[in-house]
């Protein structure tokens, strides 16, 4: 069985570092079931190839388990030797742990970086729903895929496909996320367990989904194969879940963007910043607009009322705020051929969602910051890998500026759903990390009125797809 994982980032001998194995060696490992060796097939500075080989001992595992009975045959006669399993999530974890987990103490910053990787599975089992099974949890993930699906047989073409695919999965993602992935998919796709399940089966498949599992649109299909249809142990996941979804950040903190926008009303930040989005979407000549995160519609009612905007979509994951937005927008008085425009979608920003791919804008207004810092980087592949609109118009707050506002405690975040808030040079940074990536080129202005230490109260990048800029 075999998994190797390839860079294309400079210097890409990086790659060793993350895995923590040095590109020039060969390393074995003994696990219960076999041997793993890990070895690079290619390492330069302009790409790496690191390859993880499981070599399973069949006859051994089959000489562990008594009570075998009337699957004696199946033990020695079967395919854990050759396609990816459970076996490559447990060698995951013991030979690639620090990676798996994210940590890189020498250096800590490469392993938060999306990296352009690709994992290539030699055989992979797609039991029960085949590619289109595989693609179902990969590509909501942000990943471009390549599946080739085998024969059983080649000498026997009558004997038809086998259910197993080699695979090659592609993102700009944190090391540490394409592991994870792999962990839970690889063996929801096998469909088969070597172990009994039992609850601490539970417990992995909630740390390893840390973060993407929640809101993945085959998340019952992932927890029931998983945990091998265990009725009891599914529940209790889904239900641990369900407890992370309850905690909508929007419905805990509906009464903090108030405090937010009194906090900012000194500069009446708000108005004149959806005012600048909107003669930023105006300039830009789009028709087919989005508005990502788009909360209670305050920015939709601005592009309904122009008939620049032939089709409107805002997107939020809050449900509470979509219903305050709909109500809003039906109260709205508008001539008749303007009316009807805005289309409003429950999803989340940070799966890959076909609905809002193909527009010539899209305008994420204050959300980012919401954003858990670990999933920045599939909001950039949903949005700039995969949606791609043609300009993206993105604020977000200047951190720099807190300090004048007289009622923010030093240190505090204008929100309490806030996970960051960026100086002019931490967005400027990301802004260029985006660009480079997914090719766009970006120019980034101040929003509000300019202190001459601290800057504006906010800021707002507009980022244009680089074959526009042509
Ligand atoms: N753009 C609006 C609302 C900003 S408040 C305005 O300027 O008035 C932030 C909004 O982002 C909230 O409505 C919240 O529900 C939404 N949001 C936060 N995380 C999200 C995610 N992952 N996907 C989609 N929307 C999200």
């Amino acid at each position: 069985m075999l998994l190797t994982i390839t860079t294309t980032r400079s210097p890409a001998t990086d790659l060793g570092w993350l895995l923590h194995k040095h590109p020039d060696k060969v390393q074995s490992f003994d696990l219960t079931f076999g041997q793993a060796h890990v070895f690079y097939s290619e390492a330069t500075d302009e790409r790496c190839t690191a390859a993880l080989l499981l070599d399973v001992d069949a006859v051994g595992l089959a000489r562990q388990r008594r009570n075998a009975g009337n699957e004696m045959l199946a033990q020695y006669v079967n395919d854990r030797p050759y396609a990816a399993s459970s076996f490559l999530s447990v060698a995951l974890s013991q030979v690639f742990g620090s990676a798996l987990n994210g940590s890189c103490k020498l250096k800590p910053e490469l392993a938060e970086t999306p990296l352009p990787l690709v994992a290539r599975l030699t055989a992979l089992p797609c039991r029960r729903g085949g590619e289109r099974f595989l693609r179902s949890l990969f590509e909501p993930l942000g990943y471009a895929i390549t599946a080739t699906r085998h024969p059983l047989d080649t000498s026997f073409p009558e004997w038809g496909e086998s259910p197993y695919f080699t695979v090659e999965l592609s993102a700009t993602i944190r090391l540490a996320e394409l592991l994870s992935h792999l962990y839970v998919l690889v063996p929801v796709l096998d469909d088969e367990k070597h172990y009994w399940v039992s609850t601490d089966e539970v417990d992995k498949l909630l740390r390893h989904g840390d973060g993407w599992l929640n809101a993945h649109p085959e998340k019952e299909q992932i927890a029931a194969r998983y945990l091998k249809r265990q009725g009891k142990l599914v529940k209790s996941a889904l239900g641990a879940l369900a407890v992370d979804e309850a905690t909508d950040p929007d419905e805990a903190a509906a009464a903090q963007d108030l405090a937010e926008e009194r906090l900012e009303s000194r500069v009446s930040l708000h108005e004149r910043r959806l005012a600048t989005v909107l003669a930023a979407l105006q300039a830009s000549g789009a028709k087919r607009v989005l508005d990502l995160g788009c909360g209670e519609g305050k920015l939709l009612r601005l592009l309904a009322a122009d008939p620049q905007f032939t089709e409107v979509v805002g997107v939020d994951v809050s449900v509470r705020a979509l219903e305050i937005a709909r109500q809003r927008l039906d109260r709205q008085r508008l001539p008749d051929n303007l009316s009807g425009r805005v289309k409003l979608l429950h999803g989340a920003l940070t799966y890959r969602d076909a609905r809002i791919e193909g527009f010539d804008a899209a305008a994420i207004v204050e959300v980012i910051e919401h954003l858990d810092p670990p999933r920045l980087g599939a909001f950039e592949r949903v949005l700039f890998g995969c949606a791609k609109p043609g300009v993206v118009i993105l604020t977000t707050p200047n951190r720099e500026y807190n300090v004048r506002f007289e009622n923010l405690p030093a240190g505090k975040f204008r929100h309490s759903d806030h996970r960051f808030e960026w100086t002019r040079a931490e967005f400027a940074t990301w802004c260029e990390g985006v660009c480079t990536a997914h090719g766009y080129a970006v120019r980034i202005d101040p929003l509000g009125d300019a202190d001459a230490e601290v800057g504006t109260p906010s800021q707002m990048a507009v980022f244009t797809r680089e074959d526009r800029t042509r």
